[in-house]
């Protein structure tokens, strides 16, 4: 017998009608080049999305045809998350902080037929933008930077206001495409992620719920989190669903600009990797931040430290949340369940500090390498962690790489190595690149910098593997002392000794400048392992 009920499709077009209809008042806030800010509403937006999806059509942009974004986080850009695809196209968001030859490589890749760019990005763009051979249209968006418009190119005001009928913004097929991520690629080429309007619905309804992020109508949400990477976790999808206030930093990121943002606005909701928070938490002293309810970070652990900081400065720990491109980007989400009861603060730190559990609608498993063999949920056997889900990719956008990550029976390898608790708290104990392979067992390097980062003189700490003729490989650990502060190698070790088991201890300590990031913001353990490829360790010159 079959169900009886309306299979209505789930598209962004539901979510844009409904913001028009019930939102008209929201506020949008965009923090411009120089600071100013401009303010729009949900009714505006909406007015302007529909115009520019008349642009979209003028420019003869084909039915699915690529709209490629290189923009910082605005009204603007939100505009085009919407116009892109509830006019049939698909949002392509070129990530700006790629190296040159990766953004060639996705721009041709993907086929993009239009870039819109931020004007203050323009510097950056006209580096790479001779070698898009797909490109017809370029479209520069005034963010008040100065300069002038380059021979040929659009301007986005001009085009709304002399081409921008505004049109219906339907989709009625759910599986159609409505937006593209390239992973940033550490290895090989970038890997494209096509999202479904279907797959986008189902995340945002996911990052809604009370268990999750809890994205509501009544938040005033700061996405720290770029709109060019990681489809900003789908809070421009959710945020507008719910019709909570958006805050949007534009080009300055930096701490103190957030900091003003977050207290002037009265942000409920933040969201932005570690590296971010570890920048804001020394300036949360005498600010009145009370109307934050939750800070979320993603991308890399959250050291517990961090986590434990923002609770003293604010009363407010870090919220973790687990994903990837390939994942939405969210697929577990840390909260304490009612089972987690009567434990010290130590003991609820260290639970925050887990990647949190699987959403709703999200199966996760972790397997042995290289096997099938699914391992038991015992907080102790670690494994690969593989999930699977309506918002997890099921394969990479024309690639023939596509195999290698996802198994025979349609999970997602993620390259990620945890273990599971028997209540679902998911623990990442590393990427299966980054592990430390000592003498056959591995070592967490992300344990060890946890630890290292608890240091009240440490600011930041990577550890990384290098080569040993005896155990393959040992930890190095690479450590950031504080400004005005010194450390010493022995007083690293002995801080280190009584947290971390025997054998993960470092071999040797070196201390550096900055722990290099990637195009993201994460600690790029490559870059380390390459400057540090030839270190000799101690016991291997004594
Ligand atoms: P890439 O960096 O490959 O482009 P993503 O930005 O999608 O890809 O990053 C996904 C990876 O980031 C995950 O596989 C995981 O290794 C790491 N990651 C994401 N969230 C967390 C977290 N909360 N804790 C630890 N690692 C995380």
């Amino acid at each position: 017998m079959k169900g009886l009920m309306q299979d209505t499709p789930l598209t962004l077009s539901m979510i844009f009608r409904r913001a028009e209809q019930l939102f008209p008042d929201k506020r949008i806030v965009t923090a411009e080049v120089g600071g100013a800010k401009t303010r729009t509403t949900y009714a505006q937006w909406c007015e302007r999305t529909r115009r520019l999806g008349g642009v979209l059509d003028a420019l003869g942009i084909s039915a699915d045809g690529r709209v490629a974004t290189f923009g910082w986080n605005t009204a603007r850009h939100l505009e085009l998350y919407y116009a892109a695809p509830c006019s049939g196209r698909v949002l392509h968001t070129l990530n700006i902080r790629l190296f040159p030859d990766q953004l060639t490589y996705i721009a041709n890749h993907a086929e993009d037929e239009v870039v819109f760019v931020d004007k203050s990005l323009l510097p950056l763009y006209q580096k790479v933008s001779g070698t898009f051979t797909t490109v017809r249209h370029t479209v520069v968006i005034d963010d008040g930077a100065p300069g002038e418009l380059p021979d040929g190119w659009l301007d986005y005001e001009r085009l709304l206001e002399e081409a921008g009928t505004p049109v219906d913004l339907e989709v009625v097929d759910e599986g159609s495409a409505a937006a593209m991520c390239y992973t940033s690629g550490t290895t090989g080429h970038p890997k494209g992620v096509v999202y479904s309007h279907r797959s986008t619905v189902l995340h945002a309804l996911g990052t809604m719920l009370a268990d999750s992020v809890g994205i509501s109508e009544a938040d005033v949400i700061l996405p720290v989190v770029p709109m060019f990477h990681a489809n900003a976790w789908g809070i421009g999808q959710a945020g507008v669903f719910a019709g909570s206030d958006f805050v949007l930093p534009g080009p300055n990121m930096t701490p103190a600009a957030l900091v003003d943002l977050m207290e002037q606005e009265r942000v409920t909701l933040a969201a932005g990797v570690p590296t971010i928070w570890m920048g804001v938490l020394p300036l949360l002293e005498g600010r009145d931040l009370s109307s934050l309810t939750r800070v979320v970070a993603g991308g890399s652990a959250v050291p517990k430290a961090l986590s434990e900081g923002f609770r003293r400065a604010i009363g407010l720990p870090i919220q973790q949340a687990w994903g990837m491109t390939e994942t939405s980007p969210v697929a577990s989400t840390g909260r304490l369940r009612s089972s987690v009861t009567g434990l010290s603060d130590d003991e609820l730190a260290d639970i925050r500090a887990t990647q949190g559990m699987p959403m709703a609608l999200v199966d996760a498993r972790v397997v042995e390498p290289d096997t099938t063999n699914v391992l038991p949920w015992d907080g102790t056997t670690s494994g690969e962690l593989q999930v699977r889900g309506p918002w997890i990719a099921s394969a990479y956008y024309d690639d023939p790489r596509s195999p290698e990550s996802f198994t025979a029976d349609g999970w997602l390898k993620t390259g990620d190595v945890a273990t599971i608790r028997p209540d679902g708290y998911i623990h990442l104990v590393d990427r299966t690149k980054d592990l430390v392979k000592s003498g056959g067992e591995w070592i967490s390097s992300v344990d060890v910098e946890n630890e290292l980062m608890a240091h009240p003189k440490v600011k930041e700490a990577a550890v990384i593997g290098v080569a040993h003729p005896k155990w393959v490989e040992r930890p190095l650990a690479c450590v950031v002392v504080r400004d005005g502060e010194t450390l010493t190698k022995d007083e690293v070790l002995e801080f280190l000794a009584p947290r971390v088991a025997r054998w993960w201890l470092p071999d040797d300590v070196v201390f550096i400048e900055e722990v290099p990031k990637t195009s993201v913001g994460k600690f790029s353990k490559k870059t380390l392992r390459d400057r540090f490829a030839g270190h000799v360790l101690p016991d291997v010159t004594s």
